[in-house]
C-alpha cells in the first residue's frame, strides 16, 4: 500500500477536460516534482488533494483511508503557495502557531481558538509554543518570531510559510511553485531547505515547479503533466534522456 494514492481522478471546468484519468502512487519518503506547462492542470490537481476543490470522479487515500468523506481541514494535508499567504496582522511566531492552535483545539470538542483560557487550554498554548521554537530553530528564523509578515524579506516569509506548513507534522506535504517569488541566489539555496525539510518529515510530498532544474535537483521522480494528462512518471534521468511521449521529450526539451 502506497503513502499516498490517486485513482482515475477526472475534473472538468465548463467543459473542459482539467484532469484526465490521474492515477499516481507516492510512497511515504518520495518526492515527486510535478511539471507541465502552464494551464495543464497542476494547481487544480493539489487543490483537489488538499480538499479545496473536488474531483468529479476518482479517488484519493492516503495511507490506504479514503479521503472522499473527509473535510479539507481534516486531512493533515498540508500546502505551501506561491504566494505565502501569511496572516499580516500576525506575528511569525503567530502565524506558525494558528495550525497548532486548530489541531489541538479540534481534539479538544473545538473550544474557541480566541477569549478566556478555559480549563486545559493553558497546556495547549505551552505545548504549541514549545513546537513553534522547535520548528523556528530548525528553519533558523528564531530571530523573526516577533516580526510581521510586513517587516520581513521575501526569503524569510517564504521560511515562515514552510514553518507553518510543516508545525503540525502533516501526512502529506503539497507545494504549489513556493520559490517562484524569490530571486535565483535564494531559490537555490532553498531548495536544499526544502529537501532537507521533507526528509525529516518523512512524508510524501507532491512539488509543483515551473523549473526543470529545481525538479532534476530535487525530485525522486518527475511526474510530466501535459493537458490534463499524466504522461510519464519517472526518475528525472529517465525523464530527461528518455522521454516517454513526444509531448513530453517537446517539453522538457524547451529552453529555460
Ligand atoms: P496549472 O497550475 O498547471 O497552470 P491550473 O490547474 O491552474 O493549471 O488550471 C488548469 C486549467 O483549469 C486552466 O485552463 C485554468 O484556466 C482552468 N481552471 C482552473 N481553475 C478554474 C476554475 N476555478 N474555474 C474555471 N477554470 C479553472
Ligand atoms: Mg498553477
Amino acid at each position: 500500500m502506497s503513502a499516498l494514492s490517486l485513482r482515475d481522478l477526472n475534473k472538468s471546468f465548463g467543459g473542459s477536460v482539467v484532469l484526465n484519468g490521474i492515477s499516481l502512487d507516492v510512497e511515504q519518503d518520495e518526492f515527486i516534482a510535478l511539471v507541465g506547462p502552464s494551464g495543464c492542470g497542476k494547481s487544480t490537481l493539489l487543490r483537489v488533494l488538499a480538499g479545496l476543490d473536488h474531483a468529479d470522479s476518482g479517488d484519493i487515500f492516503v495511507g490506504g483511508r479514503d479521503m472522499s468523506p473527509v473535510a479539507a481541514a481534516d486531512r493533515n494535508i498540508a500546502m505551501v503557495f506561491q504566494s505565502y499567504a501569511l496572516y499580516p496582522h500576525l506575528t511569525a511566531g503567530q502565524n506558525i502557531a494558528v495550525p497548532l492552535a486548530m489541531k489541538r483545539l479540534s481534539h479538544s470538542q473545538r473550544l474557541p481558538l480566541v477569549g478566556s483560557l478555559l480549563p486545559g487550554q493553558r497546556e495547549i498554548r505551552t505545548g504549541i509554543a514549545r513546537d513553534v521554537r522547535e520548528m523556528a530553530a530548525l528553519l533558523k528564523i528564531d530571530h523573526l518570531l516577533d516580526r510581521k509578515p510586513g517587516q520581513m524579506s521575501g526569503g524569510q516569509r517564504q521560511r515562515v510559510a514552510l514553518a507553518r506548513a510543516m508545525v503540525r507534522q502533516p501526512s502529506i506535504f503539497l507545494m504549489d511553485e513556493p520559490l517562484s517569488n524569490l530571486d535565483a541566489n535564494l531559490r537555490v539555496h532553498a531548495r536544499g531547505e526544502i529537501v532537507e525539510l521533507h526528509r525529516r518529515a518523512g512524508v510524501p510530498t507532491l512539488y509543483v515547479t515551473h523549473d526543470q532544474a529545481e525538479a532534476l535537483s530535487m525530485a525522486d521522480r518527475v511526474a510530466v503533466m501535459i493537458g490534463g494528462n499524466l504522461l510519464q512518471l519517472a526518475p528525472p534521468d529517465v525523464i530527461y534522456n528518455d522521454p516517454a511521449h513526444i509531448e513530453v521529450a517537446r517539453f522538457v526539451g524547451q529552453p529555460r
